[in-house]
Formats: C-alpha cells, sequence, structure tokens
C-alpha cells in the first residue's frame, strides 16, 4: 500500500507539467470558440490522441498509479484548460471503466480500443444509464435487456438520456433491467458495437456548461446484441441474479452495496475536475485583481476583494486536500466508511460554483462579458453538483453511511 502523500513524485510532476502545457498551449485557447460551437471539438481531441493523451494507456497508467494521485492531478489539469473540451476527451474513459470494472479480459481487449478508435481516426464512447424517470433514482430505470437463448443474443429496449457522446459514440455501454423483480440489484451492463441497428440518438441538449461536450438522448429499439456483449458474461450474471433473488426471499443478510463502492471510487475524479474549473477561474480572479486599479490602487489593495480571494484558494487547497484524500483511498482499498468519495465530490463541486461566481463579481463587468474566461467557468461549473450524483445525492449518501443506513 502506498502511503499518503500530498507531494507529487518526480514523474507525477513530469506528467502534470506536460499536462499543463496541452491545456494551456491547446485547450484553453480553443474553449471559448467549441463552447459557442456547441459542438464536439474533434480536432482538439486528435491532438489529445496525437500526443498521448487520448489513449487508453495514458489512462490505464493514471488508474493504477498506486500513490491514487494520477487521475485527480490529470483531471484538474485538464479541466483547468476548459472543463468541456476536457470532458470530450475524458468522456470515453467514463465508458472504459465501467468496461474495465466488469468487463471480461477478451470484452477489455475488444472493445476500449474501439472506444478510443486510433490517431487518424478517433473515436468517443458514451455511459448510458439515466433515463427520463431516472437520474437520482437510479432503481427505477426501464430500459430492459431480454435473453434470446436460440439466438444467444440479448435484445434492448428503451430510451436513455443525457448520455454524454451518446449517438455519437463509437461503442456505447448501456445499463438495463434483466430482471424488474430485483430493482437496482436486477441491472447488467452491455455493449453496443458500433453501427448496430435500432440505436438511434435522440433529442441533443443545449446545455448552460460545458457546451463542448456532447450529451444527447439515446433510444434503443429492438436493439440485438450478441451474447458476448453482456459485461462480465452470462453465468456471472446467473450467479448474481441467483444470490440476489435468495436473499430478496430469505430477508438474507445485506451484502456490501458494490455500486456504492464504485460510485465512492470514481467520485473523486469529478471532485477534481471541479478544482481545476475552480482554480484557473481563481487564478483569473487573483491576476485580475492584482491589476485593475479604482480608487488610484488596484482592487486586491481592498480587503473587500482580498479577503474574497484568500477565502478562494483557502476552499480549493481544502477541496484537492479532500479529493486526494479519496483517491488514495480507492486506489488502495481503504473501506468509505464516512463516504469520504461522496465528502469530496460535494465539497469541491460546491467550491467550484462558489469560486466561479466570487470570480465574475471580482472582474466586475468584465466578468460579466465573453470577453473574459470566468463568465464560462461559472456555467461550467454548475454541472459538477448535477452529475454523478447531485449535492443532495452526496449528502444523502454521506449521512446515511455515518448512520450506519443503508443505501439503495
Ligand atoms: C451534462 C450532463 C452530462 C451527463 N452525462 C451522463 C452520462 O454520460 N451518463 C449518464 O448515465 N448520465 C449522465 N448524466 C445524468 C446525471 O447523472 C443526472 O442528471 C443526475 O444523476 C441527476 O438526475 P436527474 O437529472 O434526473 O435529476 P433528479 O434525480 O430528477 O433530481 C432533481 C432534483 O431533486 C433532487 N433530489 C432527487 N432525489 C432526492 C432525494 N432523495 N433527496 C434530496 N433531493 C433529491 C436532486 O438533488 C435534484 O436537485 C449527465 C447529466 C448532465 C446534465
Amino acid at each position: 500500500m502506498a502511503e499518503f502523500t500530498m507531494e507529487l513524485n518526480d514523474e507525477q510532476k513530469e506528467v502534470r507539467d506536460w499536462l499543463h502545457g496541452f491545456a494551456a498551449d491547446v485547450i484553453r485557447p480553443a474553449a471559448a470558440e467549441w463552447d459557442e460551437r456547441e459542438e464536439t471539438p474533434w480536432p482538439v481531441i486528435q491532438e489529445a490522441a496525437k500526443v498521448g493523451i487520448y489513449s487508453l494507456d495514458f489512462y490505464a497508467q493514471q488508474y493504477f498509479d498506486s500513490t491514487g494521485l494520477g487521475i485527480p492531478m490529470a483531471m484538474e489539469e485538464l479541466f483547468w484548460g476548459d472543463a468541456g473540451i476536457a470532458l470530450s476527451i475524458v468522456g470515453t474513459g467514463l465508458a472504459a471503466v465501467g468496461v474495465l470494472a466488469n468487463g471480461t479480459e477478451e470484452q477489455i481487449g475488444t472493445w476500449i480500443p474501439q472506444m478510443y478508435g486510433d490517431v487518424n481516426d478517433v473515436k468517443v464512447a458514451a455511459f448510458c444509464s439515466s433515463e427520463p424517470d431516472a437520474g437520482s433514482d437510479v432503481a427505477s430505470m426501464r430500459t430492459r435487456a431480454v435473453y434470446d437463448q436460440a439466438k444467444d443474443e440479448w435484445v434492448l429496449n428503451g430510451t436513455k438520456t443525457w448520455a454524454t457522446n451518446g449517438g455519437i459514440a463509437n461503442v456505447h455501454v448501456v445499463v438495463a433491467v434483466v430482471d424488474p423483480e430485483l430493482g437496482s440489484k436486477g441491472h447488467a451492463s452491455f455493449i453496443v458495437p458500433p453501427n448496430t441497428p435500432g440505436l438511434s440518438q435522440g433529442q441533443k441538449f443545449k446545455k448552460h456548461g460545458i457546451r463542448a461536450s456532447h450529451t444527447a438522448e439515446v433510444v434503443l429499439e429492438d436493439v440485438r446484441v450478441p451474447g458476448s456483449c453482456l459485461l462480465g458474461g452470462k453465468e456471472k450474471l446467473d450467479e448474481r441474479l441467483a444470490r440476489a433473488r435468495e436473499r430478496a426471499r430469505t430477508g438474507g443478510e445485506r451484502v456490501k452495496n458494490a455500486a456504492m463502492a464504485t460510485f465512492e471510487a470514481s467520485r473523486p475524479a469529478v471532485g477534481a475536475m471541479a478544482v481545476g474549473t475552480a482554480r484557473a477561474a481563481y487564478e483569473v480572479a487573483l491576476q485580475y485583481a492584482t491589476t485593475r486599479e479604482q480608487f488610484g490602487r488596484p482592487i486586491i489593495d481592498n480587503q473587500g476583494v482580498a479577503f474574497q480571494l484568500a477565502d478562494m484558494r483557502t476552499s480549493i487547497d481544502a477541496a484537492r486536500l479532500l479529493v486526494w484524500r479519496a483517491s488514495w483511498m480507492a486506489v488502495n482499498g481503504k473501506p468509505f466508511t464516512a463516504a469520504e468519495g461522496s465528502m469530496s465530490k460535494l465539497f469541491a463541486s460546491e467550491t467550484a460554483k462558489k469560486v466561479t461566481a466570487q470570480a465574475i463579481q471580482i472582474l466586475g463587468g468584465n466578468g460579466y462579458t465573453r470577453e473574459y474566461p470566468v463568465e464560462r467557468m461559472h456555467r461550467d461549473a454548475a454541472i459538477y453538483t448535477i452529475f454523478e450524483g447531485t449535492s443532495e445525492i452526496q449528502r444523502l449518501v454521506i449521512a446515511r453511511t455515518l448512520a450506519g443506513m443503508p443505501i439503495r
């Protein structure tokens, strides 16, 4: 087990500086344009692929870093550049992690490379869980997967919503109900391979922020996928369902909720994205406050401005520490006895919303215009308190964990 440390090692510093260079030289200059275009920034993703940032190798290297700091450090730098573009770059990783976590070795080897494509023909992937009537309440999911034994195929029907890269992805990972009696225990994940008939993009959403990231509905109409597309395989699913049915029948002991443990481990990454956006806005505000003069002196000479900056920086550093702690716990298999993963996401996302709003205030009229980036950063920051579980859901998870109460 790696000791918890707050200091990046030399190799990590090198990676951080390299990512920061890409974020500063390639992502940030493109941010305003793709925000206005509200389109996937394919040329930037391709550039990231060329230098090796958009690749399974890079993602896996950070993911398996035993200090736990690889992913949060990478997320912070990329999202410091721009949240919408960075989400277009890391969105595929969300689907890839779904396969890494639940897939067989063969499924990992077959599908993850197709999620990324290659440098000359980059592809993206989508993870589709949310539905119009199943957002926070995942258990009320309706998309159904039915097994056709004669053909060894699964047939998927339903509508997914809010899918990042939904409809434009080469590979979609779709969560569906295989046993409606079992609530969230009766769900399974499926690969929908490229060009599968029956899968189509529904509405593409026009959003408040992260507008360079594509978000859309995904409609599944009699989508047939081979049996081999069930993540983890049929045998494992049948065993898992049999155990869940037995527990439901006997009222047996509640087992540790595996999905919740996965969320605790993935939420710090979203916290790190929020830290990146917050830090970006803080830096713009600090620079502005030291150069903008009113009443014959820089505005930072006023305590009203300086103390805001002090609070902004304090919250950002506190958020990063919570994120790093939770990431270290996740990588080293520490039990999240106080929902530390949710804690980090809650605090970092609320910090990003607050800090970006303070940055607008410090820039005055300029902060309110699209001539300066803090207005965009504030719009972007609002997503962090919504996706991967809203702030209310994080509080609910933390409170129930502290009270020793079950979490659905
Ligand atoms: C830009 C974007 C990208 C996304 N990307 C993906 C993706 O790639 N894949 C995917 O599957 N999903 C994705 N999502 C979906 C996201 O995870 C959901 O929006 C989120 O889980 C909230 O669900 P909801 O929107 O249905 O809100 P609801 O669940 O309807 O919540 C509405 C409000 O009620 C509150 N609330 C609900 N239940 C409770 C409760 N028990 N106690 C207190 N308050 C409660 C919520 O906190 C919220 O404030 C994305 C969403 C957005 C906006």
